[in-house]
């Protein structure tokens, strides 16, 4: 097996482009990363992320059969295919993935590692080499966004959205750094009949002065995807902080705040106690805190999840598990991990008045969660008919616009804090 680097697979590629041959033949080039293996050479070393490297190298020359294959760096790796318009470029994309899913053997153990393949198609007499394999790189970069077994096509479209989440990854790392234009709005968790409050989540605001209000579910995921999502962590964390103080200081009082955390932040294990020291530096008590974690950022590694939330448990904060049902609906992660609350995800109330089915399912949700004696709160709860649904059901607490928006901390306290 041979493996050429950049410039000589580059090289290979514009003369097979140049060809008779392949004028106006569809031609498709794909970038491959293999996932993982960054975490398992931390964990179980070089030599074995090495020989895991040559192994999945090795399944792929095998499956692309005779075509050079570039190692371009770490654990990518290139190839291209003559004849290959999208449909058929596509079908391949697929049968790469399926072929990892098979594990590899490597020093007497059997490793799964995921893989995202970005694919480019050169139109006829259209796009050099360096354009192609650019090309399939930033279709590779939105396959990565997808998950651990994921692939993309290039388009135009892609191109312009690549462009828009750079725009977007340099004007948020300038507001952190320089802490302007970021703040934090509080969505209460209310009693769907007492109207008592069970808490208030707190959720990131971007104002941006060019970009304008910019949504959390596009700069969120642009953060987690960069290494911004620690330092934004630490932003939300300390102006919580701050109103929390300055609640106190005017007599409300508050159950509990939330603030979500994301993958990247819960992998590192000594989030407890930084999140405690900085807690303690402002004077505050665990329990005011809960901490909100989706099925996605447990999914990597079910067993250091559950280390990381058992500490968070142990140092006195609560934890939540949320939007569940919104993608694995893993009733393992019930059993296994160490909850406070579950909060079932809004496409479970939206499913309610559909025939049967969705009242069917929050009714099931409802008995499982109780017989875990899990508290559950109810996400997206936007009409009177869903609250009367779900308490009826015998849900006892639910957040939504129905009760209300999240709100800046000054409304939030007007509406919705007594005074002690
Ligand atoms: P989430 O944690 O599930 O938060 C609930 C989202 O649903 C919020 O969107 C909220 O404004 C919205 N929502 C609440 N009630 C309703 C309703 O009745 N109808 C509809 N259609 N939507 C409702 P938002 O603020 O845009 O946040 C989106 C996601 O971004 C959050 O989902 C959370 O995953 C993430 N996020 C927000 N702030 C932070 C943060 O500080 N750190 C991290 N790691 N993630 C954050
Ligand atoms: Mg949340
Ligand atoms: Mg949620």
């Amino acid at each position: 097996m041979g493996l050429l680097d950049h410039g000589d697979f580059q090289s290979e590629l514009s003369a097979a482009l140049g060809t008779p041959q392949s004028a106006g033949a569809p031609f498709a080039v794909f970038t491959i990363r293999l996932r993982r293996v960054r975490r398992i050479r931390l964990a179980l070393g070089d030599a074995v992320a090495d020989s895991l490297l040559l192994e999945a190298a090795f399944r792929l020359s095998t499956l692309i059969a005779g075509t050079s294959m570039a190692h371009l760096e770490g654990e990518l790796f290139c190839f291209y295919r003559t004849q290959s318009g999208e449909d058929e470029a596509r079908q391949f994309a697929r049968e790469l993935l399926a072929a990892f899913h098979t594990p590899l053997h490597t020093h007497g153990m059997d490793v799964v590692i995921g893989i995202n393949v970005g694919v480019s198609i050169a139109q006829a007499g259209m796009n050099g080499a360096q354009a192609l394999m650019r090309q399939s790189r930033c279709a590779l970069d939105r396959a990565a966004a997808g998950g651990e077994y994921s692939m993309e096509i290039y388009t135009p479209r892609l191109q312009a959205s690549a462009a828009r989440r750079l725009t977007l990854e340099i004007a948020l790392r300038q507001a952190i750094e320089s802490n302007i234009g970021l703040s934090v709005h509080y969505q209460p968790k209310v009693g769907l009949t007492s109207r008592k409050l069970y808490g208030v989540e707190a959720l990131c605001r971007w104002n941006c002065p060019p970009l304008g209000a910019v949504p959390a579910d596009e700069f969120i995921p642009v953060a987690e995807e960069s290494d911004l999502i620690e330092m934004l962590g630490w932003r939300v964390l300390d102006q919580v902080c701050q109103q929390l103080l300055g609640w106190g200081a005017s007599g409300f009082v508050l159950p509990c705040v939330s603030i979500n955390l994301s993958a990247r932040q819960l992998s590192n294990s000594d989030l407890p106690s930084k999140i405690l020291q900085c807690t303690s530096r402002h004077g505050l008590v665990p329990s005011l805190f809960e901490f909100e974690v989706t099925e996605s950022a447990i999914v990597e590694d079910i067993n250091v999840a559950a280390t990381t939330l058992a500490r968070f448990r142990s140092l006195g904060f609560r934890i939540a598990l949320d939007d569940f049902g919104a993608a694995h609906s893993n009733l393992h992660y019930l059993r296994k991990l160490p909850l406070d609350s579950l909060k079932i995800d809004k496409q479970f109330v939206d499913d309610l008045s559909a025939e049967g089915k969705g009242e069917a399912l929050c009714r099931a949700m409802f008995l499982m969660a109780d017989m875990l004696k899990l508290p559950v709160i109810v996400e997206g709860i936007e009409t009177e008919a869903q609250c009367a649904t779900l308490s009826r059901l015998g849900f006892e607490w639910g957040q939504g616009y129905y009760f209300s928006a999240p709100l800046p901390s000054e409304a939030l306290a007007q509406r919705w804090l007594t005074r002690r």
